[in-house]
């Protein structure tokens, strides 16, 4: 997951030859064995693929292998696609190291009392206008702020939460097109500056856009803890400022999220696509991230979401040997690590017509601690409840509802981006009880690896829970729904309308 969740026990497992009738449908053996499970993940996770960062090539090396995988078990490419690859054009971001600002006989450096939130280099002795808010027309009347540089108070009179990042965007635009050569906005000392610096001040993976340029005019926030400046330039609104930034240093990738595809044998249903999905990208390696060491800088994400990716392969696997009535496509997802953005970039660019996806079933997760169970994030939210229920326990586990329902999991992983435009979603995960203790040990750290407490056998049976529950989600005689009072209702009734 995104920020998220999960360690392990042994299993026995019974061979994985299952063979049961539900609704008319005889499900056949698996075929998955644990012997592939288990050299799916020990791949997925080994240090070649160096974290499976985009960008990089490690990642490359995943895509491959999952590719290969999806065609060797027959599952075809999207028609009217010309390959399993959907790719992704992404900017990196980096912030300078060093940039200073020294006004008012005050001095700023970056990351410790400033940050350069956007834009480029600039080096000059510059004159600077203080103006409130800057938030209206009125309030840029009568001044002129050619070739200097606007500093005001970070967002609008009365805006809170995400709207003042919104404004200051509006206001990066209007100081622009007012003439400023940068801009720079104090936050309120109730904001915490060390949360404000440590998002900012980093390295930001974004989709490519080519319509937004991105700011043209360097941007900071400053930090005045004790109001002290802000009182200054109550007095002084204009005076002398130097400006020092070697700017923003901006880096163009591509990633694919990989597409596959699966007939349904009911032509009834062959609008009704079932999404499965699993976003195969990780943190990456390196010594400058947190909690690297000499000893081990690779981040192997083996649960996060090494075994997301290995239940995907074998869901693939099972589908395509065993068609259900309803299509499926099979969605290997990247940059979920940095802001779910391989699951946004497929909804907003599907080669399928949206209204024509009916449910999206996700696997993510960070490591299980019990043995027992599969855990389903939005389980209670649709009526594919019963279906999945079944499935997980034809795998011999049993559907355990989201244990931390306060931490909005369901916010955070790729099923998100489904359900905000109205498509059922749930997001299955290994077995867990808390978001802490033995899952946040391994969460995120460079020893989230194939272990001698990773558990290949409860891999084995979370895969199969995986697979059946998504052909018994795609056999389901009716369309799975959001169930009543859930807030994704709405946008289900727009995008589901018939027109
Ligand atoms: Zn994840």
């Amino acid at each position: 997951m995104g920020n998220n969740i999960f360690s392990y026990f042994i299993i026995f497992l019974a061979s994985g030859l299952f063979t049961c009738t539900r609704n008319g449908i005889s499900y056949k053996n698996s075929n998955i064995t644990v012997e592939e499970i288990k050299s799916n993940i020990e791949y997925l996770a080994s240090d070649e693929l160096m974290g499976r960062e985009p960008g990089h090539p490690g990642i490359e090396k995943a895509a491959n292998y999952i590719t290969e995988k999806f065609k060797s078990y027959g599952v075809k490419i999207i028609p009217a696609t010309s390959s399993y690859f959907q790719k992704i054009k992404f900017e990196k971001a980096a912030p300078p190291h060093e940039a200073s600002l020294s006004f008012l006989n005050s001095d700023f450096r970056q990351n410790e009392n400033l940050i350069q939130i956007a834009g480029p280099s600039l080096t000059k002795n510059l004159e600077f206008v203080y103006l409130d808010y800057a938030a209206t027309a009125e309030e840029y009347a009568g001044i002129s702020l050619k070739n200097k540089i606007l500093i005001t108070k970070l967002g609008g009179p009365g805006l809170t939460g995400r709207s003042i990042f919104n404004f200051s965007d509006e206001k990066n635009i209007l100081a622009q097109q007012n003439g400023a050569l940068a801009l720079i906005e104090i936050p309120a000392n109730t904001f915490d500056w060390n949360g404000l610096a440590s998002y900012f001040g980093h390295t930001r993976t974004i989709l490519s856009n080519p319509e937004s340029k991105g700011s043209e005019i360097p941007h900071f926030y400053l930090s005045d803890p004790e109001e002290k400046i802000t009182e200054k330039l109550k007095n002084n609104s204009d005076g002398a400022i130097r400006i020092d930034t070697p700017g923003f240093a901006s880096d163009s990738f591509y990633s694919s999220n990989i597409m596959g595809f699966i007939p349904g044998t009911n032509p009834e249903k062959s609008d009704e696509f079932i999404v499965l999905c699993a976003h195969y990208d990780h943190i990456g390696a390196g010594l400058h991230k947190r909690g690297a060491s000499v000893a081990d800088s690779i981040f192997n994400g083996a649960r996060d979401n090494g075994m997301g990716v290995v239940a995907l392969l074998a869901a693939a696997k099972h589908l395509a040997q065993n068609p259900a009535q309803r299509p499926v496509l099979v969605l290997a997802l990247t940059a979920e690590e940095s802001g779910l953005q391989g699951s946004r970039f497929f909804t907003t660019n599907s080669p399928i017509l949206l209204k024509n996806i009916v449910f999206a079933l996700n696997n993510d997760g960070a490591g299980m601690t019990d043995d027992k169970i599969a855990t389903l994030v939005g389980f209670e939210k649709t009526t594919a409840k019963e279906a999945i229920r079944q499935g997980v326990k034809q795998a011999g586990l049993l559907a355990a509802s989201d244990p931390v329902p306060h931490m909005n999991l369901f916010e955070r992983s790729d099923n998100i981006s489904f359900a905000k435009l109205g498509i059922p979603a749930t997001t299955m995960s290994p077995g867990f009880h808390q978001f802490s203790g033995a899952l946040s040990e391994k969460y995120h750290k460079v020893n989230d690896e194939v272990d001698a407490d990773f558990s290949i056998d409860y891999l084995h049976k979370y895969s199969l829970a995986y697979a059946f529950a998504a052909q018994a989600i795609a056999n389901m005689d009716n369309k799975p729904e959001w169930v009543d009072g859930e807030k994704y209702q709405a946008a289900a009734s727009e995008l589901y309308k018939n027109d």
